[in-house]
């Protein structure tokens, strides 16, 4: 079993596989512009964030009825809870589905028809984490945040995604101020392909309490000085950033670096469908590209659970956390002898 740990930066609707799009476009009489589920899966080939977002927006299409949803969150337990996932903080993207004609409602009824009961049935506690599209205006954003009102019981807090570049986080400070006033938790997109600038802005305009992805923070000593003193956790994905070309191969993505200058990294999927691997898979790709140790394993397991949103259920913070002290990591799969 692979270490226990907690995913804090996984997009809902960037889990959905070649072929549960299809099986999705069959059952709701969709056609997708592709033979089959093996030339779709070829066409996750993306140059950039600009590109891999034209086709992430198109295969939404699929995702049309409340069970469309819970479809998708399911198959998302069953993968994470294989890879050793315990606990998931779920980003969906609501403007994404509204824009198309597809009810907030829809969308979070779906989801919690699965999230709701996410511990029995896969053993994953779950929460959900509602974003802004950033390149959607910021009346967007409050109107989303507005609508989203009757759903608060089931919604965590918010973030800040999709295109990065020319939509710095002090567009949404309203919408902030709004989420922070009905006491939702704040997290925001920042440091990705955007400069280190971003990061301070989510930081001091948004009042973010983890940063996501934030890799670029590198660039700036005293903003990395700040975020280690203030103890800001940051949501990496590493294949994602290689997909992506943020960072050109995974054995120079900063993450050691990071480490070794006391921030406080998680690692996460992003996108696990079309980024090559979820929770599990980042873990091991690191493990083996970057040589981590087994303390520097365990202490990204550590820092996931301790940059959970769980104050309200501290029992379930320290039960995970012992599962993660008492983990005992197999053989690095580099090793090579006698099996
Ligand atoms: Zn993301």
């Amino acid at each position: 079993m692979p270490v226990p740990k907690a995913e804090l930066h996984l997009h809902i609707e960037g889990t959905l596989e070649p072929e549960l799009a299809f099986a999705l476009a069959a059952r709701n009489g969709i056609d997708l512009p592709y033979a089959n589920a093996a030339e779709l899966r070829a066409a996750y080939a993306f140059e950039d964030l600009q590109s891999f977002l034209n086709l992430y927006y198109e295969l939404m299409a699929v995702l049309r009825t409340e069970q469309d949803f819970a479809d998708l969150a399911a198959a998302y337990l069953t993968r994470a809870a294989a890879q050793g996932v315990r606990h998931a903080e779920i980003f969906f993207d609501p403007q994404a589905h509204t824009s198309r004609g597809v009810a907030l409602g829809t969308v979070v009824e779906g989801l919690w028809r699965v999230l709701g009961d996410s511990e029995r049935t896969h053993g994953v506690s779950t929460q959900l984490i509602l974003c802004f599209l950033r390149d959607e205006s910021a009346e967007s954003a409050m109107q989303t945040l507005r609508s989203a009102e009757p759903y608060l019981d089931r919604i965590a807090g918010v973030g800040l995604d999709s295109a990065e570049v020319g939509h710095p986080p002090a567009k949404f400070r309203e919408v902030y101020a709004a989420a922070a006033e009905l006491g939702l938790h704040r997290v925001a997109h920042a440091g990705e392909e955007g400069p280190p600038a971003y990061i301070t802005e989510a930081l001091d305009v948004l009042g973010v309490q983890r940063i996501d992805h934030g890799l670029r923070c590198m660039e700036d000593p005293a903003l990395v000085e700040r975020l280690v003193r203030e103890r800001i956790p940051l949501t990496l994905c590493p294949l994602s950033n290689v997909r992506l070309r943020t960072v050109d191969t995974l054995d120079r993505h900063p993450l050691p670096a990071m480490l070794d200058a006391g921030l406080m990294c998680t690692v996460n999927s992003d996108d696990p469908a079309y980024f090559g691997g979820y929770a599990g898979d980042n873990f091991d790709a690191v493990r083996k590209v970057l040589a981590l140790n087994e303390e520097q394993l365990r202490d990204l397991a550590r820092n996931s659970f301790n940059a959970a949103f769980l104050e309200h259920d501290e029992p379930r913070r320290a039960r995970y956390l012992a599962e993660v002290e008492a983990y005992a990591f197999p053989s690095p799969p580099t090793t090579s002898g006698p099996a």
